[in-house]
């Protein structure tokens, strides 16, 4: 290993922190297709987002043309408390494995939040701040965008309400008491507090929640309350661009060596962290310049892209969100409850559904068990112990350098491990103990959560 050129973790330098977000859209022929108002079908206007988001986080959210965004100093400095986020060779890894293949992983757990969410968050808190407002309130499912959205908050001096789905709230009591402990006020969802969240309650007595259910919720507490706006950790087009900012490190500390990748892989709950990893690779695919293969991984039992619908759907339960045109399993699928890791929302990036449509990318589904088993050995010999979200894209890289193994390739993988694991040791546990089973659902349970989709008129 010693006499290797390219070290264990290529640093870069504080000053080489990206000064701009790049933003994916400007360089796709196909856009993605815009958000519709579901009362008239017609996109949605700067001015009926405003009601829901912070203006210039709609003016983000709309532009499909700016390549390149100004990060705003503030926003810059704070990144500097925890980035740059390393990018490491997976020397033990590819030992562990016999593989020829080069193993790079973008690790983005160095914060307390354990995640990539914070790039988003701080950004988002700043913008809503710059517009004067009292605070905003947001969804958590697992919990890890509650917690960067907190720590944004508390750092901006903003006030910050989340509602946690109900299973995750019970299981996870640590990450509550993290974001209390950052001012956040946190309930359970679905919950009497809201008019949508009794309705579901009225509908579904018992049910521990989900994703969709939540962002009801915030998003009805956001547009009744003067000063407050909704944020979201995922999906939208304005949080793949601020994690955008993954993708330019890692872009940056390989041209350093000047390594070229063959595949890139991240795993994909809403996009965001995938989105952003492959942005400038994919801005390469997408000029013509270079060409990578690039793969979503998401859970065989929340399998929006590799079994879901490329259509207009409700983003929310509730069903008050814009629609959005993407990779869908319908707004009313609810993983099965044995589903421990994470990446459960319905739907899909618009961005990365017109990308997957278009062909320039894969996406596969794995399952849980083989999943945990990934982890398990990453964490043994890269000594991370794993989210279980970032663990679908080790499970994936690990399967690809043994494919490398047999051919002979000496192919380089990167991928995108978003964050660490030490708040889904229930999940871990289950594992430990042999408890943890697949869930695939079946094609009549699919149907299901799709008939649900909403009826939209053909835009042009
Ligand atoms: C939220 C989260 C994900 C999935 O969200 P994306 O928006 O698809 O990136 C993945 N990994 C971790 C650690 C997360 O917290």
């Amino acid at each position: 290993m010693s006499e290797n050129k390219i070290p264990y973790k290529i640093y870069l330098d504080e000053s080489e922190i990206p000064s701009k977000w790049y933003n994916l859209r400007a360089d796709m022929k196909n856009k993605p297709a815009p958000l519709l108002n579901p009362a008239t079908c017609k996109p949605m206007t700067a001015e009926e987002l405003s009601a829901v988001f912070c203006e210039e986080l709609v003016q983000q959210e709309l532009d499909d043309t700016t390549p390149y965004i100004d990060i705003p100093q503030e926003i810059r400095d704070f990144y500097k408390m925890y980035r740059p986020a390393p990018l490491v060779r997976a020397y033990c890894l590819e030992e562990a494995l016999g593989t020829p293949a080069k193993i790079y992983y973008k690790f983005e757990g160095n914060n307390t939040s354990g995640s990539h969410k914070l790039n988003s968050a701080i950004a988002q808190a700043y913008y809503a701040k710059k517009q004067g407002l009292k605070g905003v309130t947001t969804e958590t499912g697992a919990g890890q965008w509650g917690t960067a959205l907190s720590m944004a908050c508390a750092y901006l001096g903003l006030d910050c309400k989340v509602f946690m789905v109900k299973v995750s709230y019970e299981q996870k009591p640590f990450r509550r008491e993290v974001m209390r402990t950052y001012g956040a006020d946190v309930t359970p969802s679905p919950s009497m507090t809201t008019e949508v969240g009794k309705k579901i309650l009225a509908e579904h007595p018992g049910t521990t929640g989900s994703l969709g259910c939540a962002i009801s919720e915030a998003v009805e507490v956001a547009v009744s309350n003067p000063g407050y706006r909704y944020v979201l950790g995922s999906v939208l087009n304005q949080v793949l661009l601020h994690q955008s900012i993954i993708g330019l490190e890692t872009k940056a500390a390989l041209d350093k060596y000047g390594i070229e990748p063959d595949i890139i892989i991240g795993c994909a709950g809403g996009g965001s962290n995938l989105g952003g990893l492959i942005a400038p690779f994919m801005g390469e695919k997408l000029r013509g310049e270079k060409d990578y293969r690039i793969i979503a991984v998401e859970p065989a039992s929340c399998p929006s892209f590799t079994r879901g619908k490329f259509a207009y759907d409700f983003c929310d339960t509730g069903m008050i969100c814009p629609l959005a045109k993407m990779y869908t399993l319908g707004s009313g699928f609810i993983p099965s409850a044995n589903h421990a890791g994470g990446l459960r929302f319905h739907g899909m990036s618009t961005t990365l559904s017109q990308l997957y449509h278009d062909g320039y990318m894969e996406a596969t589904s794995v399952e849980q068990t083989s999943v945990f088993e990934a982890a398990e050995q990453f964490a043994r010999v890269e000594g991370i112990l794993p989210a279980p979200e970032s663990s679908h894209a080790i499970r994936v890289a690990i399967d690809e350098a043994l494919k490398c193994k047999e051919t002979g390739e000496e192919k380089t993988i990167v991928f995108g491990l978003t964050g660490t694991g030490y708040f889904d040791m229930v999940a871990y546990q289950k594992f430990n103990d042999g408890e943890m089973s697949d869930y695939i659902p079946t094609d009549e349970d699919l149907a299901k959560g799709l008939s649900s989709l909403p009826k939209v008129p053909v835009q042009e």
